[in-house]
């Protein structure tokens, strides 16, 4: 019997997790071989997430949950799951139903094949607005022209993966994470396998257009350090041809004495300097604050409550499961 921890990180879904359970339940059941245990990440709820997964975890021996002291973020969500998950495989999966349960025989199926990691992908985008699907394109295409890493288009965060690949995600414990780039970076053979989107079952998303356009300059500065370089070699190249408009200013001025005008040309100059010098300071500041961030090492998450040691070793887990029945 081969395990499995499905990792759900959830930010106030409580209308939503009895569902979720039960869709997912229906859909590994009949999944043979197979032992599927669940690791439900409360991330600072305020909606009583809490209470529904005290009550599931009760109720069934296979379910488990961590609780966070406060709203850490779904990355830190993610990881905490990674980090406590002991299962042969692991799969992530969001709490909205948005990542269809039905994917996961699909994805058992991969792995069986020799894949190290099987992950969803959205064939169509239906249902997103049209804005943040365009912003979004934009991103992939702006990311993966910069970074050596390549993300994968339309890739979610709905995945499979061996123990192997999980510890290697576990071993980057960079505090500011970026699992589609982590998850790329990482490498091991992926299958990938297409959905259709669809929406969310009940409640809202949790992303604001704010929190997206951050978490696209983080996702960016996490694995190149390109930009740093391009507004080095713009500097060096500006650099060039002052010299070169100094030497030409300095021989005009011998040959045919000092001009006045001029003014529109110094104030263009000065305008476009002052913005690339702004603009450049403004890159460095960005790596300058991971570097920040990363010092400090501080804790990716803080846990508040938990029910893990709840039936996690094999033996206990059978005895539960018995119990139960
Ligand atoms: N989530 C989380 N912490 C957050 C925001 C979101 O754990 O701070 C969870 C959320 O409960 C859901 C998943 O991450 O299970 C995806 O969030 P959402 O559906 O809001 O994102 P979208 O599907 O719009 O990308
Ligand atoms: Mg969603």
């Amino acid at each position: 019997m081969k395990t499995v921890d499905i990792i759900v990180p959830c930010y106030n879904e409580a209308d939503g997790l009895d569902l979720f359970y039960e869709e997912t339940e229906k859909a590994v059941s009949r999944i043979a071989g197979y032992e599927f245990s669940y690791i439900f990440i409360n991330d600072g709820s305020r909606d009583g997430s809490l209470e529904v997964m005290r009550r599931l975890s009760a109720a069934h021996p296979r379910v488990h949950y961590i609780s966070f002291s406060r709203n850490f973020g779904k990355e830190a969500g993610m990881y905490a799951g990674l980090t406590h998950s002991t299962g042969d495989y692991v799969i992530i999966m969001d709490a909205d139903l948005q990542h269809p349960p039905a994917l996961i025989p699909q994805f058992v199926k991969a792995i069986e094949e020799g894949h190290d990691c099987a992950a969803a992908c959205r064939s169509s985008r239906t249902g997103e607005k049209g804005l943040r699907s365009f912003l979004s394109g934009l991103f992939y295409k702006f990311s993966n022209a910069m970074t050596e890493v390549k993300l994968p288009q339309n890739a979610v965060d709905f995945r499979m993966m061996s123990r192997k690949m999980v510890d290697a995600i576990c071993s980057m414990s960079e505090v500011e994470r970026f699992s589609k780039g982590i998850f790329a970076w990482v490498g091991f053979d992926t299958a990938w396998i297409p959905y259709e989107n669809v929406e969310r079952a009940v409640g809202t998303s949790k992303w604001s257009f704010k929190g997206l356009v951050r978490y696209a300059i983080d996702g960016i500065t996490a694995f190149t350090v390109k930009p740093l370089r391009m507004i080095r070699d713009m500097g060096l190249l500006l650099f060039l041809i002052s010299l070169v408009y100094i030497f030409v200013v300095f021989i005009k001025t011998l040959i045919r004495g000092v001009d006045v005008p001029g003014y529109a040309s110094i104030v263009c100059l000065l305008l476009f300097l002052g913005g690339i010098i702004e603009f450049s300071i403004g890159i460095v500041g960005e790596y300058v604050s991971h570097i920040y961030l990363e010092a400090k090492d501080r804790p990716v998450y803080i846990i508040q409550e938990t029910d893990l040691t709840k039936g996690r070793s094999r033996t206990d887990k059978k005895e539960n499961a018995d119990d139960n029945a």
